[in-house]
C-alpha cells in the first residue's frame, strides 16, 4: 500500500479557471515544506495524447524528457516545481479505454461484461496510484481536467469519489476550483454558480474539502460564511484565489490564504518547517522590479493564442528576470512577413525569435523574418522549425542555392532539410515523431557551449525533419556551423553564424526546460544579446 497523500484538484463553472496553476502553486508550497510532491494531469477527452490536437484546440503539446506528448499544464508543474514530469503524469479517456480495451482483447476479462464501473473507473484508479506507489513521493496531485458536470469527466469524477472512501479522509482529499462572478450592474460579487457546482459535485457523491474561489476582487467574510455555510465546508476553507499581476504570484497569495496549512490538517500531515520561498521571492523580486527593457519579435503561425507557445512565453520571462529586464514579446503572424512588409514589421526590434511549427503554411514569411534579422545583425533565435528555417534561407541567400525543406516542397532541387530516414516508412499519427530527450554534443568555442558551459547537454524533441548532412560542408564552409550535434545519430542540433552578433537555431525545443530556478541559459543569452543590440544602437 502507498503511503503517499492525494490531493485532487476539480474545477467548476467554468473552464480556463486555472486549475493547472493552482495544482503547481500548491505543490510548490508544500515542497517548499520539504515535501516530496508529484503533480499529474487527467484529462477527460478521447484523444490518447495531445500531439495530435492543433495548437488552437487546445494550446501547446507539451514534451517531457520521455518522449511523452502531453497537456501544457504539466509544463507549469515542471516549471513550479523544477521536477521532471513523464508519461505517467498525463492521461486521457482515449489512453484509458485504449488500456481497458487492449487488455479485454487479451482476453483479461474473459466471460465478464467490461462497463464504465468497475473496469474504467478501475484503470483510472490504478493510474491514479502509480506515481504515489513507487515510494518517491509524500503527495501526488491530481488536476481532473474539464468542468464538473460535463458528461466526459463523469468516469474521473467517480474514480475519485472511490479513492476519497477507499483511503479516507486523512489520505485523499479534495480541492475545488470555481469562479465568483462579480456583477458591475449589481456591484456585487456572487456565489450562485458555486453553489450549483457544488451541487453538481455532490451529485456524483464527492463533497469538496476544500473550495478555492478564482475572483476579481477581494472576497469578503460574509460570503466567506454563505460559502461555507451553502457548500459544507469549514470557514477557514473558503480559499480566496484573486487575480494576479503573474502566475509566479499565485504560490505567495496561496499561502496568504493558508492553503498548504490546511491541506496538511486536514490530511493529518505534521509539519513544522514554514515553506522555504527565498529563491522564489528573488526571482519575483527580480521580475517586478526592472532595470532595464527590451522588445523582442516572436514569428509563428499560431500567434493569435498565446496559450500555443507557452512554454516559450514562460522561458523568456525566466531569461528576462534574470537579466533584471521586462522583454516586451510582440506577436507576428509570419503569413503577414514578406519582402516587402519585412522591414516595417521588424525594425525597431531588438531581436527575433523564430517559432516551432508544422506545415508549409507561414514559413515562407518565416525565412523571410530570418534573412532580414541576419542581414541587419540583429539576435535571432531558432527553435526547431526556426533553426530548419534558417538553415534554408541560408542554403537560398547564401550559397545561392534553388534550396527548401522537403516539408514545405517536396519535390525542391536540394532538401537542405528532409525528413529522418526513420520517419519515412511512419504512416501513424500520434508519438511517431522523433521525442523527447537526446544528446547533444556542443563545440568548444561556439556561443551555445559558452551559454551552458558544458559539452554534452540533454535537450527535448519533437520533429520529422532534420538537417541533411549531404550539405554540411557546403554549409559549414560558407559560414554557418554545426556547434551541436547527437554523438550517436550525427544528427545536427544547433546551428550558429560566426559574423553575427547572436544567430543561434536549435533542433529541439529549449523552452520545456526553462523553470523558474533554473532558467534556461539559450534564452538568458538571448535576452541578453537584445539588451545589448539595444544598447549599440541608441
Ligand atoms: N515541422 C518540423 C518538423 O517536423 C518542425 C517541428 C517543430 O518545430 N517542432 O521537423
Amino acid at each position: 500500500m502507498s503511503t503517499a497523500k492525494y490531493i485532487f484538484v476539480t474545477g467548476g463553472v467554468t473552464s480556463s479557471l486555472g486549475k493547472g496553476i493552482i495544482a503547481a502553486s500548491l505543490g510548490k508550497l508544500l515542497q517548499a515544506r520539504g515535501f516530496k510532491v508529484t503533480i499529474q494531469k487527467f484529462d477527460p477527452y478521447i484523444n490518447i495524447d495531445p500531439g495530435t490536437l492543433n495548437p488552437y484546440e487546445h494550446g501547446e503539446c507539451y514534451v517531457t524528457s520521455d518522449g511523452a506528448e502531453t497537456d501544457l499544464d504539466l509544463g507549469h508543474y515542471e516549471r513550479f516545481l523544477n521536477i521532471e514530469t513523464s508519461q505517467a503524469n498525463n492521461i486521457t479517456t482515449g489512453r484509458i479505454y485504449n488500456n481497458v480495451i487492449t487488455k479485454e482483447r487479451h482476453g483479461e476479462y474473459l466471460g465478464k461484461t467490461v462497463q464504465v464501473v468497475p473496469h474504467i473507473t478501475d484503470e483510472i484508479k490504478r493510474n491514479i496510484f502509480l506515481l504515489g506507489e513507487s515510494g518517491e513521493f509524500d503527495f501526488v496531485i491530481t488536476e481532473i481536467g474539464g468542468s464538473v458536470g460535463d458528461i466526459e469527466s463523469l468516469p474521473f469524477i467517480e474514480a475519485v469519489r472511490q479513492v476519497r472512501w477507499d483511503l479516507g479522509a486523512n489520505n485523499a482529499l479534495v480541492i475545488h476550483l470555481t469562479l465568483i462572478p462579480y456583477l458591475k450592474a449589481a456591484k456585487e460579487l456572487k456565489t450562485k454558480p458555486t453553489q450549483h457546482s457544488v451541487k453538481e459535485l455532490l451529485a456524483e457523491g464527492v463533497q469538496p474539502d476544500i473550495l478555492v474561489c478564482r475572483t476579481e476582487l477581494p472576497l469578503p467574510m460574509e460570503l466567506r460564511k454563505k460559502l461555507a455555510l451553502f457548500c459544507n465546508v469549514h470557514l477557514n476553507s473558503v480559499i480566496e484565489a484573486i487575480d494576479a499581476d503573474t502566475i509566479y504570484d499565485v504560490p505567495m497569495l496561496m499561502k496568504k490564504e493558508k492553503l498548504d496549512e490546511r491541506v496538511l490538517a486536514k490530511l493529518k500531515v505534521h509539519s513544522k518547517a514554514e515553506p522555504d520561498l527565498d529563491q522564489w521571492k528573488t526571482f519575483l523580486g527580480k521580475l517586478k522590479n526592472p532595470m532595464d527593457e527590451v522588445t523582442i519579435g516572436l514569428v509563428g503561425k499560431y500567434v493569435s493564442l498565446p496559450d500555443a507557445y507557452k512554454s516559450i512565453a514562460e522561458a523568456i520571462v525566466h531569461a528576462g528576470a534574470e537579466n533584471d529586464s521586462k522583454v516586451n514579446v510582440q506577436w507576428i503572424s509570419s503569413e503577414d512577413i514578406n519582402s516587402e512588409s519585412v522591414d516595417a514589421i521588424l525594425r525597431g526590434l531588438n531581436g527575433v525569435l523564430v517559432a516551432p511549427g508544422f506545415g508549409e503554411r507561414g514559413m515562407e514569411g518565416k525565412i523571410e523574418a530570418i534573412r532580414y534579422v541576419r542581414e541587419n545583425k540583429m539576435p535571432f533565435f531558432g527553435i526547431c522549425l526556426g533553426m530548419q528555417c534558417a538553415v534554408v534561407e541560408y542554403a537560398r541567400h547564401v550559397l545561392g542555392l534553388e534550396a527548401s525543406s522537403t516539408e514545405l516542397n517536396a519535390k525542391t532541387k536540394n532538401p537542405v532539410i528532409d525528413m529522418m530516414e526513420e520517419q519515412k516508412k511512419i504512416t501513424m499519427k500520434g508519438g511517431t515523431m522523433r521525442l523527447g530527450s537526446y544528446d547533444c554534443k556542443l563545440k568548444k568555442g561556439s556561443k551555445a557551449h559558452a551559454a551552458y558551459g558544458e559539452n554534452l547537454i540533454q535537450e527535448r524533441h519533437r520533429h520529422r525533419y532534420e538537417f541533411n548532412n549531404k550539405y554540411l560542408e557546403q554549409m559549414e564552409a560558407a559560414g554557418m556551423k554545426a556547434v551541436g550535434v547527437n554523438p550517436e545519430s550525427g544528427l545536427v542540433e544547433v546551428v550558429e553564424l560566426k559574423d553575427h552578433p547572436w544567430f543561434i537555431g536549435v533542433q529541439y525545443h529549449p523552452e520545456l526546460r526553462s523553470t523558474v530556478l533554473n532558467p534556461h541559459p539559450l534564452f538568458v543569452k538571448f535576452v541578453d544579446a537584445a539588451l545589448n543590440h539595444k544598447r549599440s544602437i541608441s
